[in-house]
């Protein structure tokens, strides 16, 4: 009886020990490690998070440097000539330090380029491959399984801080604009299912997601090419249209910010939206001109709109909206006249953030062959310090008038007493901050009350007046 309990312990002793070597084993196994270098914009910047999510899932793990890893993907730009020779010198510097070097993204589209100057690179993929990049780093980097350790966060592998994040709502893009080389890179518009898109924002929400920045090339042609087709989410049947869009994720409690939205009539409506506080009091608009000479050169889409119309209209609904728009000064052809037009526009737009762009000339894109003289170089500099000049002003004139003001903010950063976070009217990288005095307790992702006692050209500075 004693003999047959002595057995019984050591087999229980025997079996926990076998497993104990097996979790060595599988601990000590060598992980394959990918180093990850992601350049271009939010949507290139998605791009990467889906690759490496896929590949977490699978048991990669990111390597912090170029020598921690067994293989780099460098995920390209190709916008315009600086973004590609980023992105040629990116690869140079990880074949340098790794070796291994697997390219993807929009300069992907264009293999020759990359060829030609790095011709030892193990395979070159177009944007949203998705597939084609994991099977390359598969053909070159064997997955090891491993259910035990192949754990993925429920968001996914996000390259942004965890309390916000892009959620890319459709590829590709039907315009033509003429200064451009999206569509030829990445396609007509494919929309995501509304559906596949709410379940990915709740996720986000779910798993502490303050803010959720929704970007596409045309966010406002969401579902066109899928007819707005109708999928339930919460029991409620919802279109693939925008407004849909933006009150389904109005009901998820968190901040939405909407990026590259064209005006179109129906924008009024998500307008509305924002007056009633479900989604942020921001449009971000590319406008690029103000001239309809010009912005017909552009094939700009919405370009024989009355802009300056729907801007004041969308104030008297939404008096805090804040509009971020980009422009392209030097665009060929454009005279002194129109530019000085498109300043007086902006005078009385009163936009709140802009960024600035000189004419470059993309190889491939449609307006190279404008019958149009160029722009001389100097002028186009001029041009643009006069538009930064005159948006400066603009945007010290409105934040001053926020002095005084209580307004909630979300913070991105601590250091000691002083905190960094963003109002409603500030994106992240590209507008500007909130600058939190006395802050010490507040923790990043938290969002607060804050009470505005100072003003500069693009930022605030502020006291704390509660934690939300
Ligand atoms: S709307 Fe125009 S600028 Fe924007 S991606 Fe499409 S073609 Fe390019």
């Amino acid at each position: 009886m004693l003999a047959g309990r002595k057995e019984c312990f050591w087999s229980i002793i025997r079996g926990q020990l076998a497993t104990f070597l097996e979790i060595l084993k599988i601990v000590n196994r060598k992980t394959p490690k990918v180093g990850f270098v992601s350049l271009g914009c939010p949507k290139a910047l998605v791009d990467s998070e889906r690759i490496l999510t896929r590949l977490r899932a699978e048991g990669y793990e990111v390597a912090g440097s170029f020598a921690a890893a067994d293989l780099v993907v460098v995920n390209t730009c190709g916008f315009i000539d600086a973004a590609v020779d980023e992105s040629l010198d990116a690869i140079g510097e990880a074949l340098a330090e790794n070796g291994k070097v697997i390219v993807t993204g929009c300069l992907g589209a264009q293999p020759q380029k990359i060829l030609d100057r790095h011709p030892q690179v193990l395979k070159i993929t177009g944007p949203q491959r998705y597939e084609e990049v994991v099977a390359s780093v598969h053909e070159y980097l064997p997955p090891v399984h491993e259910p035990f350790l192949d754990l993925v966060p429920a968001q996914g592998v996000r390259l942004t801080p965890r309390h916000y994040a892009y959620l890319k709502i459709s590829e590709g893009c039907n315009h033509r604009c003429s200064f451009c080389i999206i569509p030829s890179m990445r396609g007509p518009l494919v929309s995501r299912p509304i559906g596949e898109v709410l379940r990915e924002a709740e996720h986000l929400a779910r798993a502490g997601v303050k803010e959720i920045l929704v970007i596409s090339q045309d966010t406002s042609a969401y579902g066109v090419d899928l007819k707005y087709a109708a999928q339930p989410w919460r029991g409620v049947e919802r279109r693939t249209r925008f407004y849909d869009l933006a009150a389904a994720l109005s009901e998820l409690g968190v901040w939405i910010r909407l990026h590259y939205v064209y005006p179109y009539p129906h924008v009024d409506q998500v307008v509305e939206l924002m007056a009633d506080g479900g989604v942020l009091p921001y449009l971000d608009i590319p406008f690029q001109h103000a001239s309809t000479r010009i912005l017909k050169l552009m094939k700009r889409p919405a370009a024989a709109t009355n802009t300056l119309a729907r801007i004041a209209a969308w104030r008297r609904v939404t008096p805090d909206i804040a509009i971020r728009s980009t422009f392209i000064v030097g665009f060929p052809g454009e005279t002194e006249r129109e530019f000085v037009e498109l300043l007086d526009w902006l005078r009385e737009a009163q936009l709140d953030r802009v960024g600035c762009f000189e004419y470059s000339a993309v190889e491939g894109a449609a307006a190279n062959a404008l019958r149009q003289p160029a722009v001389p170089a100097e002028i186009k500099a001029e041009r643009r310090a006069r538009f930064m000049e005159l948006s400066a002003q603009i945007s010290a004139a409105r934040l001053a008038q926020k002095v005084g003001r209580r307004m909630p903010v979300l913070i991105d950063a601590v250091d000691g007493d002083i905190a960094v976070a963003r109002s409603s009217a500030d994106a992240p990288e590209i507008d500007g901050t909130v600058r939190i005095h006395g802050a010490k307790g507040l923790k990043v992702g938290a969002l607060a009350q804050v009470r505005i006692t100072a003003a500069g050209a693009y930022d605030l500075e502020a006291e704390l007046a509660q934690l939300s």
